[in-house]
């Protein structure tokens, strides 16, 4: 058990007036989670402070060589006012797992939730209350030795931010075009696919721009040895409905392991349905989709919980899915993943943790 010491913001902001109006990863509450960790000593000074800038060397370890890990979930408020977070151990173990990776020191998996939940508790009125609406958790872990040798970092800082966002789907599902990358790649074995990493973001947003510069919502990337087989979207992993199966990546090391894409395969598997986690060639999703057997397309991740892909376009070649519209499987994922989160179907998986009293 972490003991945190909390000190209070005594200039606490107005929260947002208009919760239609937030948008994501906009504005922040008035605490963060803080914890540093030295090396020979261990993480130590868990505290909740008022959120302000970091004030840090310019010759930090984090800025040139990148050493820093995120995280992404939310805080929900049911139907029933409590505030509630989703499969939150989840996260704290990827972290652990990423961090092994990135020679960043682990932070136990008891120690992240229950930090986590500190911070959600006293932000608690920072949870929106509209439909759709959550408080985005960004909990991250980066280097802070001061110098230019590339090393690991002997000491580094574990924060917590939160901020109030929006309804992904304000203006209703709307199912996207996808551009399947042939050029540059994402992730290739032995590299850091797998972790949650800025600089895998950082290579991968060139990609994501041209794409956007031709009418695309994101890019698919192929893996990085053949370009021939399919491993995720932008920030979300992706799943086929094929013939009736559905298919999605593996995790064996270049594809991010989603929570989302855990419980999908997890309830798909509950309702009867064959998940197949392995390679799927490119060329086979065009064929099965100009031979009218690609049912549905969609992405999983926290953000969009499920993206439903209307259009794929390979080297010119385009496929189109279920008439532009939303499929029944992803439409019942999303009511059932949705529907626990904010309390409005049981929670038959075990995967809720509530926090507090809304
Ligand atoms: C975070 C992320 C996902 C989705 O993970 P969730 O845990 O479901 O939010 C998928 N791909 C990438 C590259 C990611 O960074």
């Amino acid at each position: 058990m972490l003991d945190i010491k909390i000190t209070k913001n005594t200039a606490p902001k107005a929260k947002p007036a208009d919760e239609s109006k937030l948008g994501f990863g906009k504005i922040f509450s008035d605490h963060m989670f803080l914890m540093d960790y030295t090396d020979g000593q261990g993480w130590h000074d868990p505290r909740i402070v008022p959120y302000a800038p970091f004030p840090m060397d310019p010759a930090t370890v984090v800025f040139h060589y990148a050493q820093e890990l995120f995280e992404g979930m939310k805080a929900y408020r049911s139907v029933d006012n409590t505030i509630q977070l989703f499969r939150p151990e989840c996260n704290a173990q990827r972290m652990q797992d990423s961090s092994d990776r990135m020679c960043i020191p682990q932070v136990p998996v008891d120690d992240f939730v229950q930090a986590v939940k500190a911070l959600v508790e006293l932000e608690k009125d920072w949870v929106p209350h509209s439909d759709g609406t959550s408080l985005y958790i960004r909990p991250f872990v980066f280097a802070t030795d001061v110098g230019l040798g590339v090393h690991a970092s002997k000491h580094y800082t574990f924060c917590i931010i939160c901020a109030p966002s929006g309804a992904y789907y304000a203006e209703g599902i709307n199912p996207v075009r996808i551009y399947v990358e042939d050029e540059y790649i994402r992730a290739a074995p032995g590299l850091t696919g797998f972790t949650k990493c800025g600089g895998n973001y950082a290579a991968s947003i060139k990609a994501g721009e041209l794409a956007e510069q031709k009418g695309f919502a994101q890019v698919l990337w192929l893996d990085g040895v053949e370009k021939k087989y399919v491993e995720e979207v932008g920030s979300m992993n992706i799943m086929f409905k094929i013939d009736g199966k559905v298919y999605t990546a593996a995790c064996t090391g270049t594809v991010l392991p989603g929570v989302t894409r855990r419980s999908c395969i997890e309830l798909l598997r509950d309702w009867g349905y064959e998940v197949v986690e392995g390679p799927l060639a490119i060329d086979d999703v065009m064929k099965a989709g100009h031979e009218g057997k690609l049912e549905e397309v969609f992405g999983t991740g926290t953000a969009a919980v499920v993206s439903p892909v209307k259009e794929l376009d390979w080297k010119g070649d385009k496929v189109f899915i279920n008439d532009g519209k939303i499929g029944p499987l992803t439409q019942k994922l999303y009511d059932t993943m949705t529907g626990m989160q904010w309390g409005k179907v049981p929670d038959t998986k075990g995967w809720i943790v509530p926090v507090c009293k809304g």
